[in-house]
């Protein structure tokens, strides 16, 4: 079994200090099922290799479970694939080899553990039970370059056909704690079938190396089914907790703002102002390709399907709910195909990396960043500014300062019970502008709403372009 990780970060040999492994030396474990070797094949400045070879005892698994009921030793316990075939040994034994990496510890060098670095993985013989296609769609909604070649089932007779393994490779850029995490978690997945017993402890371990990716990944559920065996009181239980690590329920966050927030703001007709001032600033962006995140019941997607200048409109939300209320206000269904083809409606967190978010025009973020716990916001400014990385960017959130002026708004509370934080003018600024200046953008600031001498207007919005376009240089 061999998994190898490679780095072209410069100096590429600090993937030693993030491992703790010392490039310039081989070096053994005992692991209960065999042993475990890491070895650098390569440690030059410009690349480094650290290879993780699992040297699995069949023999000695099957005397290790000796007197298991209905456990006769027949040949298949002897002759199988268990040596070369990555499995949850490799899990186990990435845990205990790389723990200080999985767990994101590098005390030598503590920056460059949260570094993003550009990072491949290989897997010598991956079984996919699901194939190629179940494999594209564990890894790319994590943002990795996915390529498999399945081995052939013995190449002296390719009469035979091809085996249920793959070569893997696996490319991005990300933190290594990251990946170690999407590999200590994917490969039993990959596998589906897990060789030691599973029970309370393995939900333990699928969250606190899952907690906070797996949340957003479109196939959460089969991961943690897969992980833990089916064993389907388990799975609801992890299941149930990973949706608590985000949002107590999305659900019913998306329901209750669109009463709640929408009543006190609909008497001055904020909503529709709102609408129209992005509508208007991504036109004067001249984008054609556009994202609508935390689009919510999809009433500024309805805006831009009435407008032609808006080719491909990408409604993107955390919550099926809202995304099916989007759908039905859309009346998706009933749209003609001219209409249809220009609309897209994607479940996805935006806090997590998503490569389907790049390559856009432009983006709408409308009254949705005070829904995120601001210990993700340094998450969302990467995942919009540097992975999707639009030409411009139209940002809305409450005017703290404002909220004096709403009669039904009890002193120094929020305007909905699901905001994290509403920021007065003065922080929006001061947010907007280190994100500009960090990602290579220029912001615009723009009140939206009546504007009050005192306390500035009700909706706060910035608009950002690229530092080196027209847009937002002004
Ligand atoms: N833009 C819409 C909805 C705003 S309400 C409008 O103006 O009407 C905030 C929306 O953001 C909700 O639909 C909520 O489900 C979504 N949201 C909150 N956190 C999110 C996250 N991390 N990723 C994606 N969507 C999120």
């Amino acid at each position: 079994m061999l998994l190898t990780i490679t780095t072209t970060h410069r100096p590429a040999t600090d993937l030693g200090y993030l491992l703790h492994k010392n490039p310039a030396r081989a070096q053994s474990f005992e692991v209960s099922f065999g042993k475990a070797h890491v070895f650098y094949p390569e440690a030059s400045e410009a690349c480094c290799t650290a290879a993780l070879l699992l040297d699995v005892d069949p023999v000695g698994l099957v005397r290790a479970r000796r007197g298991a009921p209905g456990e006769g030793a027949s040949l298949a316990h002897y002759v199988n694939d268990r040596p070369y075939a990555a499995s949850s040994f490799l899990s186990v034994a990435l845990a205990k080899v790389f723990g200080s990496g999985l767990a994101g510890r590098c005390a030598a060098r503590p920056d460059l553990a949260e570094a993003v670095l550009p990072l491949k993985a290989r897997l010598a013989a991956a079984p996919c039970r699901g194939g190629e296609a179940l494999l594209r769609r564990l890894f790319e909604p994590l943002g990795y370059r996915v390529s498999a070649r399945q081995h052939p089932l013995d190449e002296e007779f390719p009469e035979w056909g091809e085996s249920a393994l793959f070569a893997v490779e696996l490319e991005g850029e990300c933190r290594l704690r990251d990946l170690l995490a999407h590999l200590y978690v994917l490969i039993p997945v990959l596998d589906d079938e897990k060789h030691y017993w599973v029970g309370e402890a393995e939900v333990e371990k699928l969250l606190r190396h899952g907690g906070d990716w797996l949340v957003a990944h479109p196939e959460r559920d089969t991961i943690a089914r897969r992980y833990l065996r089916r064993r389907s009181r388990l799975v609801r239980d992890a299941l149930a907790r990973l949706a608590e690590e985000d949002d107590p329920d999305p659900d019913e966050t998306a329901e209750a703002r669109a009463t709640e927030e929408g009543a006190a703001e609909d008497r001055i007709g904020l909503n529709d102002l709102r609408l129209g001032a992005v509508a208007a600033a991504l036109r004067s962006a001249g984008a054609r390709r556009v994202l609508d995140l935390g689009c919510g019941e999809g009433r500024l997607l309805e805006v831009l399907l009435r407008d032609r200048a808006f080719e491909e409109i990408v409604g993107v939300d955390v919550s099926h709910r809202a995304l099916s209320a989007a759908a039905g206000r859309l009346h998706l269904d009933r749209l003609p195909a001219v209409q249809r083809e220009r609309i897209r409606l994607v479940q996805g967190a935006l806090t997590y990396r998503d490569r389907r978010l790049a390559g856009y025009d432009a983006a709408a973020v409308v009254e949705v960043i005070e829904h995120l716990d601001p210990a993700r916001l340094a998450a969302f400014e990467r995942v919009l500014f540097e992975c999707a990385a639009p030409r411009a960017v139209v940002i809305t959130t409450p005017n703290a300062e404002y909220n004096v002026r709403w009669e039904s708004l009890p002193a120094g509370t929020l305007r909905h019970h699901d905001h994290r934080f509403e920021w007065t003018r003065a922080e929006f600024r001061s947010w907007a502008g280190g994100v500009a200046g960090r990602f290579g953008y220029v912001a615009r600031f723009l009140p939206v709403g009546p504007e009050d001498p005192e306390v500035g207007a009700p909706t706060q919005m910035a608009v950002f372009g690229r530092g080196d376009g027209v847009e937002g240089a002004a």
